[in-house]
């Protein structure tokens, strides 16, 4: 089957992402970035406030600053801007252990976060830019930090009563003024890598950058199961039916608050018919990415995203 003729006007050269040989690629570990590894929760310890404060005298504390899910990226440390001592927040929210390190997040107002950029002469943005750049260990810890402080910017009044929230439980847990209890909310969504014999199946939406292909991805509805909603959405953006739905792994995204489930599956047809939702949908060969992906026809989510391992562990694979 030929190749539908990319839609732009000629190839450009771009940063494409190419990281076959990466030891985060290695296929016995699906190494997907920003999932936790040394943070101890230490779930246990929020609600005993008297007693993590105890613990704050003892241990080393890492306080981050954080306005709008966004921190202050230090480029000379290739790290997060952060210190030992507390900022001036409505509440200080417990993060974690690492070692004996206690981390904590520190939501600030749009004072407070324009006083800090002034002292430190560098501004909030988004993890998005930087999150290559810090080591696994702190992009999971900012990643957590971010859907923390959105969650709770978002919730600034409690949904059943209308009234005033206040943090509660190291930044965990919402109560409002009739005590109605609120906890993080997240949105589930899935992201599918779907094969057909030696074929991957990749589309774009109009919104994202030009050249860019990935996995169909959609949230998951009400009352659906999440290989229900893998074999909805996949119809739904390509009219391709899937079978073989085959869990892969999780991303935590909170862009402003996914989580993104990872699956492989198995097309049953290969005529395609996009949907309002997707510029293009295509079939790619392995051979086909390659050549689009080297001559920069084509680039793929970047490899902070679980789409990114999805492509390139199915681009390492022999053809059959
Ligand atoms: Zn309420």
């Amino acid at each position: 089957m030929l190749l539908k003729t990319p839609m732009r006007k000629q190839p450009v050269v771009v940063a494409v992402r190419f990281q076959f040989k990466d030891k985060k690629m290695s296929k016995n570990e699906k190494n997907i970035y920003f999932g936790a590894q040394k943070l101890d929760r230490a779930s246990h310890l929020r609600e005993r406030e008297a007693e993590l404060k105890e613990m704050q005298a003892s241990n080393d504390c890492k306080y981050i600053p954080v306005y709008n899910g966004n921190h202050i990226y230090m480029n000379r440390h290739g790290s997060i801007y952060r210190r030992s001592n507390p900022f001036e927040c409505e509440a200080t929210c417990f993060l974690g252990f690492v070692g004996d390190q206690m981390w904590y997040s520190c939501p600030l107002n749009e004072e407070q976060a324009e006083k800090l950029e002034k002292e430190v002469g560098k501004q909030f943005s988004s993890i998005r830019r930087y999150a290559l750049k810090l080591n696994d260990d702190l992009a999971h810890i900012a990643l957590y930090s971010r859907g923390l402080d959105l969650w709770q910017r978002n919730r600034l009044f409690c949904p059943k009563c209308g009234t005033k929230n206040t943090l509660d439980w190291t930044g965990h847990r919402l109560l409002c003024e009739n005590n109605h209890e609120q906890f993080p909310h997240i949105e589930p969504a899935i992201i599918v890598l779907v094969t057909h014999g030696n074929k991957c199946l990749l589309g774009r939406k109009p919104e994202w950058p030009s050249y860019a292909y990935s996995t169909l991805a959609g949230f998951v509805e009400p009352g659906e199961t999440i290989e229900e909603a893998v074999k909805r959405e996949v119809e739904e953006e390509s009219n391709i039916r899937v079978h073989n739905v085959d869990y892969y792994g999780s991303q935590p995204w909170p862009f402003p608050a996914a989580l993104m489930l990872a699956f492989t599956a198995e097309a049953e047809n290969e005529d395609i018919k996009t949907n309002d939702e997707m510029e293009d949908v295509q079939w790619f060969t392995r051979k086909q990415l390659n050549e689009m992906l080297k001559e920069g026809y084509v680039t793929i989510a970047p490899r902070y995203t679980v789409a990114h391992n999805l492509i390139v562990e199915w681009l390492e694979e022999q053809d059959a």
